[in-house]
């Protein structure tokens, strides 16, 4: 027997390693089971080339656990390792290693990405023994034991292994009793070795006989050695992709498609990615992704190795080439990782063009389901952006798809405006914009249906990306002013009879937290009396910070404001005007002789100062215009009170106002109420 100490600079690098990551010390199974791959894949090699001439024989890694005596052995019949290399591989390399490894990262674990590197030693987070019993493929080579307490002191043996091959055998410490649980081994091998490309046994099957579970002589076979994505896409069905899928995420419905990533120039890609079917906004989950390296699972969180947008997408992604070690924000500057993600993007708009031109109706069905990640990606990634917008749809109010182009040329002749802005009208909710969407379509006018979680910001982008374009959603204005063309429409009634109309209107407003206020158009007579609309601008706004915050969350403080426009050529309108005339005429001209000459008096003091500065003006003047305004004011006031009182016990004007709040589904509880009974007795 020979003793040993294992070179170190730092004696209390074990104490450190078993502090390490806490939450990640079960990687440790990862790492020495991984080394049995490792060991058996060179035989492999060796016998590929010639140089190991005897039988590979059973290959099949198998992990034990022996909870009496307090361990887990892994058990490979690879390459095996003869006292020097041990002495080399274990002592020193993976010792160094294990050290950089811990110099390195010891204060910044959040920021990394698997632990590949810790190697060997990782299994110290776990066990107060390690022992090595191994015997090399060489010929006469013999049989070492090595064993290592946790201290830089280990003893190497002679060992008692007749195969060749390598048994790590892990004498779990008190604080980590929980992985000498089985169940707990076994999501640990589901995690992390599922995939992996040589048979792992985790003890034997086991069968119900007689109400007990008894075992049986077959191994349990924990991975799957050849999964999908190592496979020839020209082998594969349509069927195997659901089929796996079903395998990745059980609980899932059936994918949209899928992407086979194959690739081995300028670096090693493979990988199956696929875009679930999001039933609910709720339902999108970032982190689905698995990352793999050689059929080893590193990371469910691929941030920064693929674009933003793809890690929506679920599926698998196995690369030697990312370098898994490092942090984060390494990786994002890291020029291999920049291609990978500039690859896989490219890929998924490849084959979303392949199946657009190949089965255009596929994927005008999948469109509602596909948009989410498409929009997300066409904001976030400008390339993706221009590798996709010639085949990106849009869909109008009729269900029917149209690419950009196809759109533009749909709606140039007719919803261009006096100002040559082609104006894209949309609706967000088909049900509650019913009646604008019906005004637009009447004017021979297309409606887009935008109801789309990112729609709101999807219509930003497009904005700046199409040539003089402009979205409004069709309930922001008057149809006519969401798209101005001629000069407008004569009114059949004067500025003078509209201002005394305001009132009128105004007495039945609403008196809820939003603002309102009355506008007169010279609309048709067939167009509604009177509508609600709310400004495209500051609807938008207010969606916006609805969503994400940002600069814009001051809009979402702001009471909503909205438009009532009254028609000013509709009879109803025109019948309540007259009306008026009737009952307050009387009223009125009492106030407008007292106005008039409080009026004309002010008139002639402006007019004997015009073009006087304000300092040359004389006081006398300033305080007798004063004086008259506020005499003036008074009786406005009052003239107004006439008109509010009429407009308050006018039922058509409130009729008006409700109609014109229903549709828009602004109408409820007990104004409802009252509505429907002031229905009837109007009737
Ligand atoms: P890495 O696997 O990255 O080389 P490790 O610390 O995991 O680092 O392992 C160090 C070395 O120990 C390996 O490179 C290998 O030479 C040797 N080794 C570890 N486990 C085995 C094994 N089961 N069979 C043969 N050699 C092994
Ligand atoms: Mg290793």
């Amino acid at each position: 027997m020979t003793k040993g100490k294992i070179d170190v600079t730092t004696e209390n690098i074990f104490p450190i390693i078993k502090k390490f990551l806490y939450s990640d010390h079960e990687i440790f199974l990862r790492e020495i089971v991984s080394n049995a791959i490792d060991a058996t894949q060179k035989l492999k090699t060796l016998a590929n080339m010639g140089e190991f001439k005897g039988e590979l024989g059973d290959l099949t890694i198998r992990i034990r656990l022996d909870k009496k005596k307090k361990t887990i052995s892994v058990t490979d019949s690879g390459v095996g390792m003869t006292s020097d290399e041990i002495e080399k591989y274990i002592n020193q390399i993976a010792f160094s290693s294990a050290e950089d490894f811990l110099a390195k990262y010891k204060n910044k674990e959040s920021s990394m990405i698997g632990h590949f590197g810790l190697g060997f030693y990782s299994s110290f987070m776990v066990s107060e023994k390690v022992e090595i019993i191994t015997r090399s493929y060489m010929k006469d080579a013999q049989s070492v034991q090595w064993t290592c307490k946790g201290s830089p002191d280990y003893e190497i043996e002679e060992g008692k292994r007749t195969e060749r091959g390598t048994e790590v055998i892990l004498h779990i410490d008190k604080d980590s009793g929980e992985f000498l649980d089985e169940s707990r081994i076994r999501e640990i091998l589901r995690k992390y070795c599922r995939f992996l490309p040589v048979p792992i046994a985790f003890g034997k099957k086991t069968e119900w006989k007689d109400g007990k579970s008894v075992e049986l002589d077959e191994d349990d076979i924990i991975n799957e050695t050849q999964p999908l994505w190592t496979k020839k896409p020209v082998d594969l069905k349509d069927e195997d992709y659901q089929a796996f899928y079903k395998d990745l995420y059980p609980m899932s419905e059936a994918p949209l498609f899928n992407i086979h990533l194959n690739v081995d120039y300028p670096f090693n890609l493979t990988g199956i990615l696929y875009f679930p079917k999001i039933k609910s906004n709720f339902d999108i989950q970032k982190n689905k992704i698995q990352l793999y390296c050689n059929q080893v699972f590193v990371t469910d969180s691929v941030e920064g190795i693929v674009p933003e947008f793809l890690t929506l997408l679920h599926g698998v992604l196995d690369s030697p080439d990312i370098p898994l070690n490092v942090s984060r924000s390494y990786l994002q500057s890291d020029s291999n990782v920049k291609k990978i993600s500039g690859h896989i993007t490219k890929k998924v708009a490849d084959r979303l063009n392949e199946i657009f031109k190949n089965d255009r109706e596929q994927f005008e069905k999948k469109w509602d389901d596909l948009k989410i990640f498409i929009e997300y990606g066409m904001i976030s990634e400008e390339k993706f952006y221009d590798q996709i917008s010639k085949f990106s749809l849009l869909k109008n109010t009729e269900g029917k798809y149209f690419t950009f182009e196809e759109y533009e040329k749909l709606i140039k002749e007719n919803q261009t405006d006096r100002n040559k802005t082609l104006v894209y009208l949309y609706t967000t909710n088909m049900e509650e914009q019913f009646g604008y969407i019906e005004a637009a379509k009447n004017k021979g006018y297309d409606v887009l249906v935008m109801d789309g979680y990112l729609d709101l910001h999807f219509i930003n982008h497009l904005e700046t990306k199409f040539n003089k374009s402009h979205f409004v959603r069709v309930d922001s204005d008057v149809i006519d002013n969401l798209i101005q063309k001629e000069e407008s429409r004569e009114s059949k009634l004067t500025v003078d009879q509209q201002n005394d109309l305001k009132p009128v209107f105004s007495s039945q407003l609403p008196e809820t937290g939003a603002s309102y206020n009355v506008t007169f158009e010279s609309l048709s007579e067939t167009d509604q009396p009177v509508l609600i609309t709310q400004m495209e601008f500051m609807r938008r706004m207010k969606d916006m910070s609805q969503i994400g915050g940002g600069p814009m969350s001051f809009y979402g403080d702001m009471p909503n404001q909205y438009n009532v426009v009254v028609n000013a050529n509709h009879p109803l309108v025109l019948r309540i005007h007259d009306e008026k005339e009737k009952k307050c005429t009387r009223s009125l001209v009492k106030y407008d002789e007292k106005i008039k000459p409080l009026q004309e008096n002010k008139a002639e003091i402006e007019k004997a100062n015009k073009g006087k500065k304000d300092d040359e003006i004389q006081q006398a003047d300033k305080d007798r215009i004063e004086d008259l305004d506020k005499k003036m004011k008074e009786f406005k006031d009052k003239r107004e009170q006439v008109l509010r009182k009429f407009g308050k016990e006018n039922k058509v004007v409130r009729q008006l106002i409700d109609i014109a709040l229903l549709s828009n589904n602004m109408l409820k509880g007990e104004d409802l109420g009252r509505f429907v009974k002031r229905s009837i007795e109007l009737l």
